[in-house]
């Protein structure tokens, strides 16, 4: 349990994901108790007076009121971060940067023409980011911004469409999902629902440049092969896609993907899949509930090459309960042999919803350890001529550190890096999604759609109605 005692709740947030970073899984109390830490702050005219009180010592200092909220700020996790190393604690590998798009902050220095070694240096003055993080980070917003000036972005827009089903629910996942066995007999219905919102979309976004179409969930491919069609035909014969540059459909679980279903989304267009292994440990599979073999994974991929996929993305979690160093080394020993052009890295994110959380399976991996892991899959991406080309971080990652995008040249998603850097309005429709709408003033508003498929039927005309509200003011 850590403790915070502030007078001032300004920079309450930005303090404790700081020392979230630092103590992984910890409680929050704001009230001087029994803690392994404590962290008080009042403050004067001029400056913040801070004490951090730890089971054996006892550390007090200030940080000085700069002119901008932002200065102030820096100052204040710097003077907290340079403490608590004092204490003991190892460096971050992101230093004090706790958001989740450090790829945003190099963007905006590239496209404001900043030199390399000044970027370098703000990241290290200002934040603190060791030097792995900050070759990573800018290797990466350079690829995005490479990619990002070859497409006309600001006047078109990209679409999601959310299937929220799954085979099982996996013990790591926060997101919509649903069971398939359950919601077998109602799909056509969820379909038929989704298919109106698609349509109501294509008439209200008519005057814009549809670029990128990304199906997700859940697992799309828990449906089965004619709804895929189904879906995918609705979109075909709506929206104009003369200005398409890709259509991506996550595959994802190897168990819910068939030779039938893999034709239907190549004969629509589809031209990226994802399969996702994970981890190539079958019992680590069989401990986070993803009910399918190693066996399973070369079988889809062998059939998704087959059918005459030539984008195929593979996700991998680092951090699974159990893994070793060794199996991930194992993992990525056997990823080479299939040579995908895409690999996504997640360090795997404590989320509160997870059954990892709620069943308290949970466990906090030394954060060593999981750099040891993450070093074994970039360097497996590098050996296989893949460059990091978007990343982003969440609350509660596994050793503080990131998920990476790596793909071969030429086939990355395009999609990844819109969503991420938020440089283009993404319309979702179905249940659970969030559209983003991105003004020309770079102000971003989100419609959210409600998560349970039942209500999202029910309230199929709300939703309709909450984007035509929004649209036309961007
Ligand atoms: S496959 Fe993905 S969406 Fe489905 S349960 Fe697992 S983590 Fe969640």
């Amino acid at each position: 349990m850590i403790s915070l005692v502030l007078e001032d709740m300004t920079f309450e947030q930005d303090i404790r994901e700081l020392l979230m970073a630092f103590y992984p899984g910890e409680k929050y109390i704001y009230t001087d108790e029994d803690s392994i830490l404590s962290l008080f702050l009042s403050k004067d005219s001029k400056s913040y007076n801070i004490k951090i009180k730890s089971e054996d010592n006892v550390l007090e200092f200030i940080s000085p009121l700069r002119e901008t909220k932002f200065d102030t700020k820096n100052d204040l996790k710097r003077n907290i971060y340079e403490n608590l190393l004092n204490l003991g604690n190892a460096d971050l590998p992101w230093g004090t940067l706790t958001g989740i798009r450090p790829t945003k902050i190099v963007m905006e220095m590239l496209e404001n023409n900043m030199p390399l070694e000044d970027i370098k240096k703000h990241l290290k003055d200002i934040y603190l980011v060791g030097d792995k993080r900050i070759k990573l980070c800018i290797e990466t917003a350079k690829n995005e911004f490479n990619i990002l000036k070859k497409v006309d972005y600001k006047n078109g827009y990209s679409l999601y469409i959310g299937i929220p089903f799954c085979p099982t629910r996996c013990l790591y996942c926060s997101f919509t999902s649903y069971s398939i066995t359950q919601w077998k007999k109602d799909t056509d219905t969820y379909i038929e629902a989704l298919c109106k919102e698609l349509i109501a979309v294509s008439k209200m976004y008519a005057d814009k440049k549809l670029q990128t179409i990304y199906m997700g969930g859940g697992t799309p491919t828990s449906l089965e092969g004619y709804q895929l069609s189904k879906i995918l035909n609705v979109v075909k014969n709506n929206f104009d896609l003369s200005n398409i540059l890709e259509l991506t459909v996550e595959a994802g679980r190897p168990d819910s993907i068939t030779r039938e279903k893999l034709e239907a989304l190549k004969a629509a267009g589809v031209d990226r899949i994802s399969i996702n292994p994970q981890t190539m440990q079958q019992k680590t599979l069989d401990l986070i509930g993803r009910q399918h073999t190693i066996k399973d994974i070369y079988e889809s991929y062998r059939l998704a090459r087959d059918v005459g996929f030539e984008n195929i993305n593979m996700d991998f979690i680092i951090g699974l309960n159990g893994e070793t160093l060794e199996d991930v080394i194992d993992s990525f020993t056997k990823v080479k042999s299939f040579d995908p052009e895409s690999i996504t890295i997640h360090s795997l994110a404590l989320k509160r919803a997870a059954r990892l959380n709620t069943e308290n399976k949970r466990e906090i991996m030394d954060n060593d350890l999981i750099l040891s892991m993450i070093n074994t899959a970039t360097d497996t991406c590098a050996d296989l001529g893949l460059e990091p080309y978007y990343l982003y971080r969440q609350k509660n990652m596994a050793g503080n550190l990131e998920n990476i995008g790596f793909s071969k040249p030429g086939k990355e998603c395009l999609y990844n890096i819109l969503i991420m850097e938020e440089k283009q309005t993404i319309i979702a429709c179905g249940a659970g999604t969030s559209s983003k709408i991105v003004f020309g003033d770079g102000r971003i508003e989100r419609i959210e759609n409600v998560k349970d498929p039942k209500l999202y039927i029910e309230r199929l005309d709300e939703m309709i109605m909450r984007k035509e509200s929004m649209h036309g003011i961007d």
